[in-house]
């Protein structure tokens, strides 16, 4: 493909963050908007989907050094750069495609003393939650002292899944949950047979077992679903029957090791593993961790 193709068929700017300009996210734009004024060190995106949290912390790059007056443009050179994630003071660190090398982290402290060649150097860190222990403590050093005109974004699917000491440093934001508060039909149907299995051990596999019962994007939206649950659980908001079966039938430990399964869970069906057997190994677990869980 030579370069003009390339320049050709690149995605436009404003196709590449369109996931942030959605209504859906006006609340949030607001909120960058006022913090563009202000710009605090290390920013925290949570909730959403994991395409919508990319979109926007590309928005925010763009928004923080668009040259035009009605900054972000979409349309200016610097903002097409910035949505490519190709302009020297642009780092984005993507932790889902496996967890994000000490290499890389390295790479982004070693400009860190000099100043950004533009207005804003923006560092992202995709999917942070995927943030080895070593390259977070790198991370960490960096957060500690004042960086001048560098944005930390921190991207992740719920605060609880990064350190406490990231979460203290960061200006958290949470973006609308996909789907609102309530699930659609099919994923609430779902929801409610996991909910039944895990009070009776009943019923869950001869829903799973049924041929093409479960497709990929409804496992996955159940999964969003599932973690939606368990973070308003560990953070004593339940106001589902699920959340709430969560807060009373785990222990804190049972409630971790969910985190985690739900996240292996994404994983494996990213990478295509089949969706009743995924959710089978999960609600499996899910049934144990009940019967064992100490409530104090
Ligand atoms: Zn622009």
């Amino acid at each position: 493909m030579s370069v003009q193709e390339d320049i050709l068929s690149a995605p436009h700017t404003s196709e590449i963050v369109a996931p942030a300009l959605s209504s859906r996210h006006d609340r949030v734009r607001g909120y960058l908007e006022r913090l563009a004024g202000a710009v605090p060190q290390v920013l925290l995106l949570e909730g959403g989907t994991a395409r919508e949290r990319e979109a926007l912390s590309l928005w925010w790059a763009t928004r923080l050094n668009c040259p035009e007056e009605s900054a972000p443009c979409l349309s200016c050179a610097v903002c097409a750069q910035f949505a490519a994630r190709n302009n020297r003071d642009m780092f984005y660190l993507d932790g889902s495609e496996g967890s994000i090398k000490i290499d890389d982290v390295r790479a982004v402290r070693a400009v860190l003393g000099e100043p950004p060649r533009g207005r804003y150097r923006v560092v992202v860190l995709a999917e942070a939650q995927a943030l080895g222990i070593e390259a977070a403590n790198a991370l960490l050093k960096s957060l500690e002292e004042p960086r001048p005109g560098t944005s930390f974004v921190l991207l992740a699917p719920q605060r609880e899944r990064l350190l406490p000491t990231l979460v203290s440093r960061s200006w958290v934001l949470t973006l609308a949950w996909p789907d609102g508060d309530s699930a659609p039909a099919p994923i609430a149907e779902w929801a409610d047979a996991l909910h039944e299995f895990v009070q009776s051990g009943h019923g869950w596999f001869a829903r799973t077992g049924t041929k093409s019962s479960l497709d990929h994007g409804t496992g996955l939206q159940l999964v969003a679903y599932l973690q939606r649950q368990l973070a308003d659980a560990l953070t004593g908001r339940a106001s589902t029957s699920f959340s709430r079966m969560l807060a009373s039938r785990l222990d804190d430990a049972a409630l971790r090791k969910l985190d985690e399964a739900l996240a292996e869970c994404q994983d494996s069906l990213i990478y295509n593993v089949n969706p009743a057997l995924v959710l089978d190994w999960l609600a499996t677990r899910l049934y144990a961790w009940a019967r064992t869980s100490r409530r104090a």
